[in-house]
């Protein structure tokens, strides 16, 4: 799909700048930033603002994500044209539609419902008909699609969920920013084994809304010890 009108030459600035100049290599990704019309993502009013380097607010309190860290997400989640992925926390839907230009399949979760409707309207309306997007609480993944090859994460947890690892498949790749609010977050790529987490890359510091839900902000740290 191809995006058009008075915002091109803000998005090509925006890909070169902030996010082939931070490092972001794959072209599947930077390909993709240069399709999405962002400006579509926000809010009317902030609309000449779509392309600055930061997050900008959306609808109930919540923030459609800085581009690079989009970027980075992608990047790190290693997609291509064949994968199924989970995208958790769908905002305005912008990062689902990155995710859209990229893979096959996109699920993409999120706890508003007024958010979900939104961004259900704007990917319908922009023709991205490989996107899914489902309410409810992402901390229990989506099981009536997996297993993912991917899951992407735009909300903080202090612990990785337990049904994010059940779902992923073998191989699979888990990209989420790990830490509480206000002490300090990690964006962090898990790969997963047979079974368990093979391996864990640390992607930098990151400041990212809670991740509300069963396992995520609110859960206990802790099982609770029946004897
Ligand atoms: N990816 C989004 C975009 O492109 O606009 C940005 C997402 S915003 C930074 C994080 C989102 O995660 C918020 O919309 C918030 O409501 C959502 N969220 C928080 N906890 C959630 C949960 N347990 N399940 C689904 N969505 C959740």
């Amino acid at each position: 799909m191809r995006a058009m009108g008075a915002y091109a030459a803000k998005r090509e600035r925006m890909v070169a700048d902030q996010i082939a100049a931070r490092g972001i290599r794959d072209p599947r990704v930077l390909d993709a930033m240069r399709r999405v019309p962002r400006e579509e993502f926000v809010r009317r009013l902030s609309r000449s603002s779509a392309y600055e380097d930061h997050p900008l607010p959306i609808a109930s309190g919540q923030t459609i994500s800085q581009p690079y860290i989009v970027a980075l997400t992608m990047e790190a989640a290693r997609l291509d044209e064949h994968c199924s992925v989970l995208d958790v926390g769908t905002g305005s839907g912008y990062a689902a539609a990155v995710l859209a230009e990229i893979v096959a399949d996109v699920v993409s979760i999120e706890r508003h419902p007024e958010l979900a409707e939104g961004a259900r309207r704007v990917l319908a309306r922009l023709g991205y008909s490989n996107v899914s997007v489902v309410t409810g609480d992402g901390t229990l993944g989506w099981p009536d699609a997996a297993p993912y090859d991917a899951i992407v994460v735009a909300a903080a947890a202090p612990r990785v969920p337990e049904p994010w690892l059940e779902q992923l498949k073998d191989g699979g790749r888990l990209v989420m920013p790990l830490g509480t609010p206000g002490f300090g977050q990690k964006l962090k790529r898990f790969t997963l084994g047979p079974d368990r987490i093979s391996q864990m890359d640390d992607l930098g510091g990151v400041t990212f809304v809670p991740l509300i839900g069963a396992n995520g902000l609110g859960a206990p740290l802790f099982e609770e010890n029946d004897d």
